[in-house]
This record gives structure tokens, sequence and C-alpha cells, in this order.
């Protein structure tokens, strides 16, 4: 007998009919012998929904209220699911974040996870009930409501396989596994049997959705078993693995990851003098604002320009800072552009291959599709180009590297 837990996301549970189906498919495994806890999502589009109506209202909602708004979401899908596990025979009883209890800091929309009470559970688990937990949802220690992010299901389903000590998590969602990239971008993109944790980081962190990166750093940090699955159809998913499979006939690159959410500033015509880069980014630090990308350029003048990368929702806030900092500095101007997308090729391949980086440039240089910023990580490269270009850009990098055939 094993104890499993699984998440089911928005689609998932996106109607009646859903919720029923997904409740014969845990009462199916709960008949098998295993221990289930189950976490869901809100209904899809419902955390929109209650978004858009905190937006009607004001510009500057309390993140406070915010959170107690959003996780209403999820308190509906545990009780349909509850019900409906019922109606078939199956013991069920759902569980808001907070009777967990789930504890987090108090960073409201953006909580972290930092202990989970398992002794209710536990007994319930003993009656031989199936445990529905609300996703995405926790609690400070004041009581008051927390949420984990968008896409925070997922993080709490790893975080209740860790202190449950689970055998499995898996997370079903509507595709069946992690692929090479967004299968709905690239028709041609290919399942992945397996993937390390490494690789599913920075696939997460440089924007693949299909797990949220805080879900990928608990799994890898507790060790907890973790697969990405279909909830629409049987079939072996995508496992995430521990192991480096460095001395495995590894592909060079394992997936591209993308993503439209960054903007980039530039400060042009400031001193070429030591401390320059500080001045300009220490008080966006100090905002709060993450810096994600940073290149500097001389010009022959002796004068330098700075580019770098935040979140398209601090744009405003970076830019405001940049023009006051470019009045101290005498810089020559700002300039900002949101019209930017960045593209990451991901594999831990890389590191015993060379030639990666030319090969990505001559693809994207092919298609005629200009870099306007480059980074790098040991498993990565990802380059900043215009966001009309994105999705020829993943086309061309997924067919450059033969993405869709099976390298193993
Ligand atoms: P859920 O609501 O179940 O949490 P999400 O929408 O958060 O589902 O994540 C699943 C989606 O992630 C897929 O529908 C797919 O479009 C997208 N996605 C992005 N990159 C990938 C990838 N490499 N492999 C699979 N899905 C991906
Ligand atoms: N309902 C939340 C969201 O839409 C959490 C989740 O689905 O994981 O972001
Ligand atoms: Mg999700």
């Amino acid at each position: 007998m094993s104890l499993i837990v699984q998440k089911y996301g928005g689609t998932s549970v996106g109607s009646v009919e859903r919720i029923e189906a997904v409740a014969e498919k845990v009462a199916a495994c709960r008949a098998r012998g295993d221990d289930i806890v189950v976490v869901v999502s809100a209904m899809s589009g419902e955390t929109n929904r209650l978004l858009a109506l905190a937006d009607a209202i004001t510009d500057t909602p309390a993140p406070r209220e915010i959170d107690v708004l959003v996780s209403t979401g999820e308190q509906v899908t545990i009780a349909l699911l509850s019900m409906a596990l019922n109606k078939l025979g199956c013991a069920a009883r759902s569980y808001t974040g907070a009777q967990v209890k789930i504890l987090t800091d108090d960073s409201h929309t953006k909580a972290r996870i930092e202990e989970i009470d398992v002794e209710r559970m536990q007994a319930d688990l003993k009656q031989g009930r199936v445990l529905v937990v609300a996703g995405f949802q926790g609690v400070d220690s004041a009581g008051n409501i927390t949420t984990l992010g968008r896409g925070g299901s997922d993080t709490s389903a790893v975080a209740l396989a860790a202190a449950l000590k689970a055998d499995e998590c898996q997370i079903y969602t509507d595709v069946d596994g992690v692929y090479t990239t967004d299968p709905r971008v690239v028709e041609g993109a290919r399942r992945l049997a397996q993937i390390t944790f490494e690789e599913m980081l920075e696939m997460s962190s440089q924007g693949s959705k299909v797990l949220q990166i805080r879900a990928v750093e608990f799994a890898g940090k507790y060790k907890v078993p973790l697969r990405v699955l279909s909830s629409f159809k049987d079939g072996p998913g995508t496992l995430i693995t521990l192991e480096d499979n460095d001395s495995m006939e590894n592909p060079i690159i394992s997936g591209i990851a993308f993503n439209r959410d960054e903007a980039k500033l530039t400060i042009q015509g400031i001193p070429d003098t030591p401390g320059v880069a500080s001045r300009i980014l220490a008080p966006i630090g100090e905002a709060n604002i993450e810096v994600d990308v940073i290149i500097q350029n001389v010009s022959e003048d002796g004068t330098t320009s700075l580019t770098f990368t935040v979140h398209r929702n601090d744009l405003n806030r970076a830019r405001g800072l940049l023009e006051s900092i470019a009045m101290e500095l005498k810089a020559r101007s700002v300039v900002t552009d949101d019209q930017i997308a960045k593209v990451s090729l991901v594999g831990v391949g890389m590191r015993s291959h060379a030639g990666v980086a030319s090969r990505m440039f001559t693809a994207l240089a092919e298609h005629n599709i200009n870099i306007q910023m480059i980074t790098t990580s040991e498993i990565k490269i990802a380059v900043v180009i215009d966001e009309k270009y994105l999705e020829l850009a993943v086309r061309a990098l997924h067919s450059a590297f033969e993405l869709e055939y099976d390298a193993k």
C-alpha cells in the first residue's frame, strides 16, 4: 500500500462533469488500496475572474484582501470533489489550507510554506478517508489567509507529499507530461519520459508553467518523487528524476522554455567608472524589483550603457526609479521596451558539448531574428528577442536541435 498525493489543475476540475471524472479516477486508486491525498486548484478561469472583480473596485487592493478573495476558488472545488467522492461511496473530507494547517510566512499573494501539520491528516487517512486539500492557500501565524503565487497548487501538492513522506506526488494536468516545449506552440513537441530536477528547475524558471518553480525546488530539496500526467488519458507521463544522468547518452538539449513576462530598460550615456552599475541597480533591488538579464556596453566616447530586464508588472516603477537615477548621473537617456520575449534552451548535455550557442544563434539568424540580449548558465542559454518573433524562434530552435526526434 502506498501513499500518493495527486494534484488536479484548473482545467481538470473545470466543470461538474470533470470534477465527477476526477472523483472516479481517485476512487479507483483508493479501491486499489492506496492512501490518497488530493490537492485541487480552482475551476479553470476562476482565479482570473476573482482578480478581475477586485480590479473593478480598485487599482490598489490590499494583498491581504486579494488572498481572502482568490482562496475562495479552491474552497469551491474541494467541497464539490468531496461530495462527488462521497456519492461514489468513497469516504472523503475537504480541508482548506488553514484547516490542515499549511503554515506560511505573511507575504500575501506570494507566501512561502514554513510548516505543515500532518497529525489531523494522518488520523483521517488511518480512518480510510481520502483527503481533499485546497491548493494555492495557507495561513500565516496570525491566522490570516495567504496564497502561494499563481500556479501555487503544484507547490501545495509537493509540500504535502514531502510532509507526509508520500511515495509519489502526481501532478495531473491538461497535457500528458513535460514536453520538449509547450505543445500548444510547437505541434511536433515530444513528451519526455523523464527530465532531471535541475533541467525542470531551469524550464520552470524560464517560463514553462507546467510546474510552478517552487514545486520543483521543494521536490528536489525533500527528494519527493514527482510525476506529471494527464487527467484525461492514461499514460506514464514524465518522471522528474533526481539522479544526474550525465553518464547516460543525453540529448544536448532537453527542452525550450519561453516567456513574455519581461520588459527591458536601458540607461544610455553614463560615465564608465567603478560603482556605476551598483548605483543604478541598488535602488531597483531596494524597491524589491527583481532584475533578470543584464548587459553593459562601452561606447567609443568612453560612456557606457546598461540594459536590464524586469517583470512587466514592475516596469513603471523601475522606469520611475531609473529616470531619477539618470538625472543624478547626468545620463543621456532612458529607453524602455515591453514588447520583448525570452527564449531559453535547457539541457544538462550542454555541459559536455561545445557549440550549442553558435548553433542557436545561427538558427535565429537564418530566420532573421535579431538577438537583443544573451545570458547563459551551465545548462541554459537564453536570448531576449522581439516578442513578435517568439513563436517563430521557438519553432526554429525546436527543429534546429532536432527535438522532434527521440535522441535516446
Ligand atoms: P494546470 O491548470 O493543470 O496547473 P497549467 O496551465 O498550469 O495547468 O500547465 C499546463 C500547461 O503548461 C499546458 O497546457 C501547456 O500549454 C503548458 N506548457 C508550457 N510548457 C510546457 C512543456 N514544456 N510541457 C508541457 N506543457 C507545457
Ligand atoms: N488557482 C490558482 C491559479 O490560477 C492556483 C493554481 O491553479 O495552481 O493560479
Ligand atoms: Mg498550473
